[in-house]
């Protein structure tokens, strides 16, 4: 089923005068290389974050687009609830993560594209999993979020599209429907996990649910609201394909335990590459690992690269100081991302 996308209201209003808060990161291992090119020279530049630490004010232009990294970590959340409640061992990660404004503290990974220009501002929002209702109380009110233009999804995994059912607060409240794009196995999958979403035919008159435009995806590139987005198949697992998506000189690619050598070429010139690194030590059967996902930095050289979908065994700060080592050994500027990171780019 493929349904026509609706032009929704310009967000630009609420976003033209708004101030972000920017924090300076103290950690040292990994930063030069963002501060600037992205940015235009008006601006204080810095990886930043809206999430601790000694903020100082900045305002953003408004026809500046950036990224915003909703959730940058695995299915179950981090802290673990089983590691805070293991009476045998102590998790060094999921402890600090119970920090307030920690880094370690991640939930599924997501990230909006905040598509600025002086005609107005949307938010597409890639992925929309199980924690999407606490990822978006977090981060949409401080950075003044209000409508969500499109969705986009990499593939049907509860931690990309079990938050479909909270999108409610927004076709009830905020604008009366949200377009989704999604590819064919996807959505045939949501015909059974969200059918009413689907078929709102078989809700109880009078009930509200999230009311969503499914427009089917294929491989092709494909324009919302006017940005060519370029999906970029991937395995995630064996004969399981997700997608990532290339906006700008963007890439990202969230769910990857291969990429097929027909995606390479779509990779290329690419500025920022977001990528999986599941773990340290290895690569599991549907993630990379940490030394899987250098040796692809390596073959994409892309001019940076922030890797997501972190697990508990990821120390955000240990693993950024190893990464750091990268950019003097070899030029690769490599660097963990985490939630709410905020990176500006070019549309
Ligand atoms: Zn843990
Ligand atoms: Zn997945």
């Amino acid at each position: 089923m493929v349904v026509a996308s609706i032009r929704l209201p310009s967000s630009l209003a609420s976003l033209s005068a708004h101030t972000f808060r920017f924090s300076w990161r103290r950690s040292a291992p990994s930063l030069p290389s963002y501060s600037l090119p992205l940015f235009r020279p008006c601006f204080q530049v810095r990886l930043c974050s809206v999430s601790a630490g000694e903020d100082s004010e900045v305002k953003l232009s408004s026809d500046q687009s950036e990224m915003i990294f909703v959730g940058t970590g695995t299915s179950e959340g981090i802290p673990r609830v089983s590691c805070l409640t293991n009476p045998l061992k102590n998790c060094p990660v999921c402890s600090k993560a119970t920090e307030p404004g920690n880094k370690n503290r991640r939930l599924n990974t997501s990230i909006l594209i905040r598509q600025s220009s002086s005609s107005g501002s949307r938010n597409i929002l890639i992925d929309v999993g199980k924690f999407f209702y606490q990822s978006a109380l977090r981060w949409f009110p401080t950075l003044g979020i209000r409508t969500l233009d499109a969705v986009i999804i990499t593939h049907s995994h509860a931690d990309a599209i079990g938050g479909l059912d909270d999108l409610r607060d927004w076709t009830n409240n905020v604008q009366p429907s949200i377009p989704i794009y999604v590819a064919e196995r996807d959505f045939e999958v949501m015909k059974k996990t969200h059918y009413y979403l689907v078929d709102t035919s078989v809700i109880i008159p009078g009930a509200a649910v999230s009311m969503l435009q499914f427009n089917i995806i294929s491989e092709e590139p494909f324009v919302v609201h006017g940005l060519k987005i370029t999906p970029l198949p991937v395995w995630h697992g064996q004969g399981y394909r997700s997608l990532g998506f290339r906006f700008g000189n963007v890439c990202y690619i969230s769910d990857v335990s291969e990429i097929p050598e027909e995606t390479y070429p779509l990779l290329k010139d690419c500025e920022t590459l977001i990528l999986d690194a599941l773990r340290p030590d290895r690569s599991s059967s549907t993630h990379f690992g940490l030394p899987r996902a250098i040796e692809e930095v390596r073959k994409i050289q892309p001019k940076r690269t922030l890797f997501t979908g972190m697990m508990h065994l990821m120390d955000h700060e240990e693993v950024n100081s190893y990464l750091a080592k990268f950019l003097e050994s070899e030029g690769l500027d490599i660097q963990l991302s985490y939630d709410g990171l905020r990176i500006p780019i070019e549309l």
